[in-house]
């Protein structure tokens, strides 16, 4: 049993919760979950075992090694990066790929079809078919369960996001699609009419928020670090590299077992908060690779060993930091112990 000084505390029923609230307002169509890059850095598979046990039966990955070690769980997998021809060979029986370009749905013809998802560009310019070449026919005999595309700016109102919607939505009739499905986080709370038949939420579900229709949802992810050491600043004392705090009175310090090789990155020097109980514990100076030393004048208890958590609630560490929601949960490095509730 390991037994790492630093530890990631992960709420199963917050990410169930957050789920529940994000199929409730995709309405009548499927929720499904993006767990690409390890279920965005909590685990893709604790992820999985507990959405299926909710309900859940549409998974989204990026590449296929996430497909596979997913394989054993026997879910439905999508895999949003399509098929090179490298990854023809090993390929998991439950998962399908998403097909993005016109060389891969020649690729996937030519081994013989069989079920696929297709993803089209409806004005994003990143991944996907053009909207024209599908409406040409480039997709005809294919046998398609999902034709998807993806919103540019979900989370901002502009009129994109409704050209976009127009432009997927003039495609229904025009492939074998059994399904269609635009809408991630953010473009679910854009309404009904962006559901279609399947949402695809990734962020959300891991306690993330970008627009009043996610008031709800509840954070998941939660940093805590061990007191690697417990000191005493004199005034006038600095504390980190480069000398950038200068303690304005005597002082206690506290340094914790975690840095920006953890994913906890410079940008919460100064400027990070972690949390003992009620007591409010700022990051000073600089946050180093693998140490970050915080004051705890409002702990007077704290001792080496002891736990405190760091704040991490996403919107607001997003503001904080300058890195987005995203960043924040898929940078968080592999010494957490991931622990789930
Ligand atoms: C990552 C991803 C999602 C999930 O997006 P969120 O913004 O995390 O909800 C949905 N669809 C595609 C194609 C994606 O790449």
């Amino acid at each position: 049993m390991t037994c790492s000084p630093l530890r990631l505390k992960l709420d199963g029923d917050a990410l169930v919760g957050n789920w529940h609230l994000l199929r409730d307002l995709s309405g009548g169509a499927a929720c499904g979950a993006a767990v690409k890059a390890d279920g965005y850095g909590l685990g893709a598979r604790e992820v999985v075992r507990r959405l299926v046990e909710a309900g859940c039966r549409d998974f989204f990955v990026a590449v296929w090694s996430e497909a596979r070690a997913l394989a054993d769980i026997g879910v439905s997998v999508s895999v949003l990066h399509g098929v090179r021809d490298a990854d023809m060979a090993d390929r998991p029986a439950n998962a399908r790929p998403v097909l993005d370009t016109v060389e891969q749905v020649r690729r996937w013809r030519e081994a013989g079809g069989g079920a696929c998802d297709v993803m089209v560009d409806t004005g994003m310019n990143r991944l996907g078919v053009a909207a024209e070449d599908v409406a040409a026919g480039l997709l005809d005999g294919l046998a398609i369960d999902t034709l998807m595309s993806h919103l540019a700016c979900a989370d901002e109102d502009v009129p994109l996001n409704a050209q976009q919607r127009a432009a997927f939505a003039g495609l229904r009739e025009r492939t074998s699609a059994k399904r269609m499905s635009l809408a991630n986080s953010a473009g679910i709370a854009l309404g009904s009419d962006y559901a279609f038949d399947l949402t695809r939420p990734g962020i959300a579900l891991y306690g993330g928020r970008q627009r009043a229709a996610h008031d709800g949802i509840r954070q998941v992810a939660t940093p805590e670090a061990q007191i690697l050491q417990r000191r005493r600043v004199r005034a006038g004392e600095i504390v980190g590299y480069n000398a950038t705090f200068t303690a304005p009175a005597h002082m206690e310090v506290a340094v914790l077992n975690l840095g920006y090789a953890d994913g906890y990155l410079r940008c919460f020097s100064g400027r990070g908060r972690a949390r003992a109980g009620d007591a409010v514990l700022p990051v000073i100076g600089r946050v180093s690779m693998d140490l970050t030393a915080i004051a705890v004048d409002a702990a007077p208890g704290l001792a080496e060993g002891d736990w405190v958590a760091i704040d991490y609630a996403l919107p607001e560490t997003a503001a904080l930091s300058g890195l987005s929601q995203y960043e924040l949960l898929t940078g968080l490095g592999s010494r957490f112990e991931r622990v789930w509730s």
